[in-house]
Order: C-alpha cells, then sequence, then structure tokens
C-alpha cells in the first residue's frame, strides 16, 4: 500500500471521535462496509448504528470500509491494493465477515466495485469457503433484494437491532461446531426469521417473463421472509457514536427520535416499511442528546416523521435548556406552529425544508399528502414571521397520472408562495430564497404506487425544461433537480428481479457504461421500468412479508384510480 494513501486514512480516523479498535487475535472479525464515500456513509445514522452494535458484542470486532474518494480508485482497481478497513488496515479478505450496509439502489454498482477492489469473487455461486461471508442489509435490499441476489450469500431483512444480535450468536455458534459455508448458510436460513439466502430459493417463470412462483428449494425452510422490526425503541438509543469534521453533516449529531409514520402517503416507500409507528420518549432520549452537546454539536433530530412526535416541543426544549441547539431534517408543512418555529429560530436554523410534493389538490389527493394550498401559506407566514429567510420546497413530478397542467400548477404554487413570502416579509428581514427541488417519483416495493410504471425519462426531462424556463426570471427562486438518466437505473433496481443482477454484472464489467450492459445483456429494463403492472402478478418482493396485508396495499392502489 502507497505511503500516501496509508497516512490518508490514518489521519481521516486520527480526526474522528468515538471510533473503536480492538485488538485482532482471537476475536471474529467483521468489516462493515458502506457503498458511497466516506463523508457520505459517516452521516448515515444506520451504518453507525450496526457498527456499535457489533463492537458491543465482546466475541467480534468491527471495522469500516468506504468506497475510495475518486482520486483514489485507481490504486485499487490496478490491483496494486486491495481494498482495506479504516480502523487496522487490513484487507477485506482478511475479515470473516463483510457487512454492507445499503440503504440507496443507486450504490449497488459501488458494491460490486468494491468487491473488485478488496480481490473478493463476485457471484456467491463461486465464491471460495476461504472468502469472507458476504451480507447485505438496509432499506433497499429489505424492500426488495432480488437485483442483488446473484451476489450475496445472505441477507438479514429489517431492523438490524433485532436481528443483528441473533445472527452474530449463531456465526459464533458454527465456529465451534466447525461448519462449513453451507452448514452455516442453510443453518441460518432455516433458523433465523429475517435471513434471507438466494441460494436455497428458486424463482421460477412463465413464457411472458412474469414470475411463476419462488419456491425454496428444501421443504424445511421457509416461504415467506419476515422483515424483523424492534417493538420497544425506547429500551435503546440509535445516535452517531462517531463524530468527524469530514461527514456531509459534520455540524450535527443525529439522533433517531422516531421510526414507522402513520400518515401512509402512497409513494412513501419508509413510511411503509418502518410501521407500526414508534417514538422515542424524552426519558431515553435524554443521556443521547448530552453526548451530542458534550461534542459541540447540534442535535439532529432523525425519524420517519419528525415532527409527528408527541413529544417534539419537550424534546426540543429540553435541548435549549441544555444550552443545545437542535435542527429536524424536513417537517410536515401542517405540523409547524408558532412554538416550533420559534426554537428552529433560536437554534440559528435558517433553512426550513418543506414538502408539498404537487402543485395541486387533485395529485395531492391521489398521493394521499393530507395537505391543502390554506396549509402551505399559513406554515409560510409563521417561517417568515419568525425570520426564517430560505426555505427548501420538495416537489415531484412524473407522478401517476401527471398531465401538462399539473406542471404549471408547479409552477403557479411557486409563484404564488414566493409573492406571498415577499408581500409577508416586507417591513421584517429581509426574505432570501426559496430552492424548488424537484425530484422524479420512483415506484418502490411495498407501497400502494409499486404497480406503476415509472413516467418516461425524456418525458420528465422536459417537464423540468418548462419549469426551469418558467421560473428563469423569478427573483427569489432558484431551481435544481435530479437526473432523469439515474432515476432509470434507480427504478430497474428498485423494481427489478434477479435477472437484473446480469446487467448489473455487465455494467460493471463496463466500467459503469450502462446502455452497453442493456446491449449485451439479452433481459428487456423497460419490462420492469416502464410496464404498468397488474395487482394479479407476482412481484419479485412478494415472498417478503413486509408487515402489511397486500389487499391493503391493493385496496389503497385502487382508490388512486378514481383520483
Ligand atoms: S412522506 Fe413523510 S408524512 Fe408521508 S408517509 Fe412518508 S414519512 Fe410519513
Amino acid at each position: 500500500m502507497s505511503w500516501k494513501l496509508k497516512k490518508k486514512y490514518f489521519d481521516l480516523v486520527a480526526q474522528e471521535e468515538g471510533y473503536q479498535k480492538k485488538i485482532w487475535g482471537e476475536l471474529l472479525t467483521v468489516c462493515i462496509a458502506y457503498p458511497s464515500y466516506y463523508r457520505t456513509g459517516m452521516s448515515n445514522l444506520g451504518f453507525q448504528t450496526i457498527y456499535a452494535l457489533i463492537n458491543r458484542n465482546t466475541s467480534f470486532l468491527c471495522e469500516r470500509t468506504f468506497l475510495p474518494d475518486p482520486e483514489d480508485e485507481a490504486e485499487f482497481t490496478m490491483g496494486s491494493i486491495s481494498l482495506f478497513s479504516l480502523e487496522s488496515q487490513k484487507s477485506l479478505t482478511e475479515f470473516d465477515i463483510i457487512a454492507f450496509s445499503i440503504p440507496f439502489e443507486n450504490d449497488y454498482p459501488n458494491i460490486l466495485k468494491m468487491l473488485s477492489m478488496a480481490g473478493i469473487t463476485l457471484t456467491a455461486g463461486e465464491r471460495k469457503e476461504t472468502e469472507p461471508l458476504i451480507v447485505g442489509g438496509g432499506v433497499s435490499v429489505t424492500l426488495n433484494p432480488e437485483p442483488l441476489a446473484d451476489f450475496f450469500d445472505l441477507f438479514l431483512l429489517g431492523e438490524g437491532e433485532d436481528i443483528l444480535p441473533e445472527f452474530l450468536k449463531l456465526f459464533k455458534d458454527s465456529r465451534g461446531l466447525g461448519f462449513n459455508r453451507n452448514e452455516l448458510l442453510y443453518t441460518i436460513q432455516e433458523e433465523i426469521e429475517g435471513a434471507y439466502v438466494p441460494k436455497y430459493y428458486k424463482v421460477n417463470y412463465k413464457d411472458n417473463h412474469l414470475i411463476a412462483n419462488m419456491e425454496p428449494l428444501k421443504s424445511s425452510l421457509p416461504h415467506t421472509i419476515k422483515r424483523r422490526h424492534v417493538k420497544d425503541i425506547n429500551t435503546f438509543t440509535t445516535d452517531q457514536c462517531i463524530t468527524t469534521p469530514h461527514a456531509e453533516f459534520k455540524e450535527l449529531f443525529l439522533t433517531e427520535v422516531s421510526r414507522g409514520c402513520h400518515r401512509g402517503c402512497r409513494f412513501c416507500a419508509a413510511g411503509f416499511l418502518y410501521r407500526p409507528v414508534r417514538f422515542r420518549n424524552l426519558q431515553t432520549l435524554k443521556p443521547s442528546f448530552l453526548r451530542g452537546i458534550h461534542r459541540q454539536r447540534k442535535i439532529g433530530l432523525l425519524g420517519t416523521a419528525v415532527s409527528d412526535h408527541p413529544e417534539l416541543l419537550s424534546l426540543c426544549r429540553y435541548i435549549m435548556n441544555q444550552n443545545g441547539k437542535v435542527a429536524i431534517g424536513s417537517c410536515r408543512l401542517d405540523k409547524l406552529n408558532t412554538e416550533l418555529v420559534s426554537l428552529l429560530k433560536k437554534s440559528s436554523v435558517e433553512t426550513v425544508s418543506l414538502a408539498p410534493e404537487a402543485g395541486n389538490q387533485r395529485l395531492r389527493n391521489l398521493i394521499h399528502k393530507g395537505i391543502t394550498d390554506e396549509d402551505i401559506s399559513h406554515a409560510l407566514e409563521m417561517l417568515i414571521e419568525y425570520g426564517i429567510v430560505n426555505i427548501r420546497l420538495y416537489f415531484m413530478i412524473g407522478l401517476p397520472t401527471e398531465q401538462e397542467e399539473d406542471i404549471e400548477d408547479i409552477t403557479t404554487t411557486i409563484r404564488r408562495i414566493k409573492h406571498h413570502a415577499v408581500k409577508s416579509s416586507a417591513g421584517r428581514r429581509n426574505f432570501k430564497r426559496i430552492t424548488l427541488s424537484i425530484n422524479q417519483f420512483i415506484p418502490k416495493p411495498a407501497t400502494p404506487f409499486q404497480w406503476y410504471p415509472l413516467e418516461d425519462i425524456n418525458t420528465v426531462r422536459k417537464r423540468i425544461q418548462k419549469i426551469e424556463r418558467s421560473l428563469r426570471k423569478e427573483t427569489y427562486v432558484n431551481v435544481i433537480h435530479d437526473l432523469p438518466k439515474w432515476n432509470y437505473i434507480q427504478a430497474l433496481l428498485s423494481l427489478g428481479d434477479r435477472k437484473i443482477g446480469k446487467i448489473l454484472l455487465a455494467a460493471h464489467q463496463n466500467k459503469g457504461n450502462w446502455p452497453k450492459a442493456f446491449k449485451e445483456v439479452n433481459v428487456n429494463p423497460d419490462f420492469y421500468v416502464y410496464r404498468h403492472k397488474s395487482t394479479e402478478e407476482i412481484l419479485p418482493w412478494d415472498f417478503i412479508d413486509h408487515g402489511i396485508r397486500k389487499q391493503d396495499i391493493i385496496d389503497e392502489y385502487n382508490k388512486t384510480l378514481l383520483c
């Protein structure tokens, strides 16, 4: 390994607070891998939670690895060095387990890149007995692990705090019993609810490429994999064990205050996946808040629906009374109230993010957002009143049934909001900016919108341009958006079945050239992305029990057909 690279990563760890470095020797070893850059991974609370959880187990040591920075990539891809862990700078091949924490589908190509850089066999079926066990977990694979099925020995579906301790115990016991890789994986599949070993399941297809069924290869294995969740989140805290000046949200100390959301917005995977709704109480959270304040950071309250927390004001007041400051990622605009806005202002919050999602009531009803134009105006007046001078507004385009006039309604809404903001701020602190953030709607598994297709990316591109053109001359308004071509890939990786693994592998072998990968592999990606699916068909993720009855999701979907 080059001396420069070694020093770079040594310095990175030296600037962290809260990392653990256990002694190698007797302990079983896990390297948790984040399939993106350090600055992103270190702002991911799920990743940090798994790190802390494994290290609390006295039989294991856990270290971290990330996708190398672009300027360092060549050293790894040329094969002169193997990808290594941050803490001990050990090659990934020296670990017993590599556990990928995977929150986003667009990071899937990075998983293959990292396995290659580590010199680990890409496909699970060809992996040798001596190679580490490759395990995957996180939101995107809990929704649908199938596009990654070829590359993982095992997935742990659901919340890590619930399933991971069982897995670690079984792994440790298997060492004592002298299990080989197959014996271990089979026992895991048989004994751990929520574990999924793809090689023990066969997918059968019909002539029209739809799934006929999915069956376990042995009768003792479950037909359905039940994703796991923690019943009482007040028995522990979930916060940032490591802080670093190099994380994306470096000024924050992230603390989870809730899981799940009862609102039922029909596009929202997080809202459905994390059910049932659970809130952490102030008593449980106090030590976490104090840890963050001690590290001189603003407390970032995280959760699926933070603004629905029944004690939100008490949490904020407690933090402020301890001389701390508080931040909330995004707030439901109908939950803003004067005390909350005033507390945010006292915490030096200059920007508040709100999500109207659509420009008119018809589409807001269709997505079941539950807010009105009056809610938007009221929220805005409150923010201006308390001197919040930057407002970020999230809108989606490409929603089911969207027409050109719905796009015009977005620009009309933005103009109305802006004029309202400027008028309301007259005589007070000057209003600074509205940032309109446009994201394309991507259908997600386990939601009532899972049967809808992705809107054609060329249509979406034109609609984005139309919004930009229409608002170009508006002072105080800034428009940002995502790139439609990556939305197509994200939809494919969200909605695909096992066959998509072949495309993913081809894209990797062609150094990220997706058009070439699509030509090389005889699988039609549009079949997954642009097809309006029938509620009768078996979807690739239907073997997972996400905790919601399929008929309930169908009922919600059917309601959208009437909007
Ligand atoms: S979008 Fe927000 S309010 Fe709606 S279900 Fe998701 S988390 Fe809940």
